[in-house]
């Protein structure tokens, strides 16, 4: 398994520091498997596959306000791919609200 050390770096506009990539800290580990057991980043298959929905920077998708609505009509959003990683009561919230969303859409077509 490849590595690589990180550092934090300065910080950016909203006054956070990210890692960075040491140069040259590479190093080998001699493993038999990788288990990937954290992750939480945007899975990015469904902005790479639906024309015009708008994401931010990091994947996220960006919703216009708290209904969910996204930049496509009729498509909604919610939870941890809305918001980055948070909490199980935060995304369900949110489903609440879009389902609420979407149906008062739906019954205006
Ligand atoms: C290790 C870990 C521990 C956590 N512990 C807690 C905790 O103790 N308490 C707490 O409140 N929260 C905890 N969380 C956070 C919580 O799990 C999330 O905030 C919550 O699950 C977000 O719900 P969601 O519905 O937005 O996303 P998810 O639960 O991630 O659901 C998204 C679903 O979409 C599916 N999906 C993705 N892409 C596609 C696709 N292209 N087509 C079809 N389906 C797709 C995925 O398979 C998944 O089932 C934890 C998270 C992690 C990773």
């Amino acid at each position: 398994m490849k590595c690589i050390k990180m550092e934090l770096g300065e910080p950016d506009a909203s006054g956070r520091r990210s890692p960075k990539p040491i140069k040259g800290s590479e190093y080998m580990i001699d493993v038999d498997t990788v288990v990937v057991a954290v992750g939480t980043i945007a899975n990015p298959i469904v902005p790479a596959t639906t024309k015009g929905l708008e994401t931010n920077k990091w994947g996220y998708i960006v919703a216009k306000d708290e209904s969910g609505l996204t930049s496509r009509e009729g498509i909604y959003a919610g939870g941890d791919i809305v918001t980055g990683a948070a909490t199980v009561i935060l995304a369900m919230g949110a489903g609440r609200k879009s389902a609420n969303a979407i149906h008062e859409y739906l019954s205006r077509k």
